[in-house]
């Protein structure tokens, strides 16, 4: 297999799928978290849960790096971008997260707080170099995928002398959140499709240590759907066996020790914070990074003074049980009423990675409703 088309040859679909009804068990049920809101995604737009025996259910997981920021976060990143001297810099999904009260960056922005949209941690040091006259803090968010070009961004800010750039960091880790979950059991999995491309920098031998001890099944899987769908009867083969093994079905990317090199930029510029507020998951130890006290004129934490701000989700919104894998996004009683992609009232129906935008976006909810 070469290219992208192939990984979605509906045929290859239908086989592999067959092998799945062929060789579950009917006496068991197969509940498989994915960890990563990609995977989500794929499973809705591609219809991967329809191929499925009834017997075997996907349970979403906290893998949108947008859902699991906390609304505090978001509003201390609004009290900053409303300092006149500030141009907060955002990714375009954050713009429309609900913070407390209803309020937005997109709502500050429209109240004149300077918040531009950028596409990547690059494009923030470009407005830093345009505007000397200003600071320009870069929001930065996600998990151990875009923590390097993060510490790319402030090693160059370094490199160059910009000294009105500075990083608001939100950077979190995959492994401590599974461990989480797995910890928990409360949303009663029994196997694990596991991110793409987090693996791809952290490698498949990462997921050793968490999942040590839970007798938990993980494979890590490719985002395509033929990808998602040998991930899964690769699951079903390891509950079948009683094996609780991690395995690598994207091979063609992710190596068992991962990108050693992003590993390295990551270490010399982040060191791990004690404790980081996920929304859904509450404070867990050890599961985010911090910049180094040697990079601390480049954040924006320590050059504002900010300091953590608590607020309430909204009234209603399910978003920390969709993102614990308790609960279901149609169980929610906002889902496609007062909550919709145009209005979203909670952050899982912001990004196409939240479970609730990609159970919504590909209409498959309306079939479920039905039944
Ligand atoms: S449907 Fe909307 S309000 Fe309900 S859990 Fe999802 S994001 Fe929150």
């Amino acid at each position: 297999m070469k290219y992208v088309d192939e990984f979605r040859d509906g045929e290859r679909a239908q086989r592999l799928a067959e092998l799945i009804h062929s060789e579950v068990d009917p006496e068991r049920h197969y509940r498989f978290m994915e960890f990563c809101g990609g995977h989500t995604h794929a499973i809705f737009r591609f219809g991967v849960h329809d191929l499925m025996p009834d017997n075997l259910k996907f349970v979403h997981g906290p893998g949108c790096p947008v859902c699991v920021l906390p609304a505090g976060r978001i509003e201390a990143a609004i009290a900053l971008a409303e300092n006149e001297d500030v141009i907060l810099c955002s990714y375009a999904d954050l713009m429309r997260v609900p913070a407390g009260k209803g309020d937005s960056l997109n709502r500050a922005k429209a109240r004149g707080a300077d918040i531009r949209m950028i596409y990547s941690s690059s494009d923030a040091l470009s407005v830093a170099r345009e505007n000397t006259d200003r600071q320009v803090v870069f929001f930065a968010i996600g998990f151990e995928t875009t923590t390097p070009p993060t510490a790319i961004a402030i090693n160059t800010a370094r490199a160059e002398g910009l000294e009105n750039f500075s990083v608001f960091c939100n950077h979190v880790l995959t492994p401590p959140a599974m461990q989480h979950i797995l910890a928990s059991g409360e949303a009663c999995i029994n196997g694990i499709l596991g991110p793409s491309h987090v693996s791809t920098i952290i490698g498949s031998s990462a997921y050793a240590d968490c999942c040590r001890g839970y007798e938990m099944p993980l494979v890590i899987a490719g985002f395509e759907p033929l990808d998602v769908i040998q991930s899964t009867l690769m699951l079903v083969r390891q509950v079948n066996t009683s094996r609780f093994e991690v395995e690598n079905q994207y091979t063609r990317a992710v190596t068992p020790t991962g990108n050693l090199k992003a590993q390295a930029l990551m270490a010399e510029t982040f060191e791990l914070r004690e404790q980081f507020e996920w929304r859904g998951l509450g404070d867990l130890p050890g599961s985010a990074v911090r910049i180094r006290d040697d990079y601390s004129a480049f954040d924006a934490e320590a050059r504002f003074s900010m300091q953590p701000m608590q607020t309430a989700d909204i009234k209603g919104c399910i978003c920390p049980e969709v993102l614990r894998g308790v609960s279901d996004p149609t169980a929610c009683k906002l889902f496609a009423t007062a909550c919709t992609p145009e209005e979203p009232k909670g952050a899982c129906m912001v990004s196409s990675e939240g479970a609730c935008a990609a159970q919504y976006s590909y209409g498959r909810f309306r079939a479920e409703v039905k039944q």
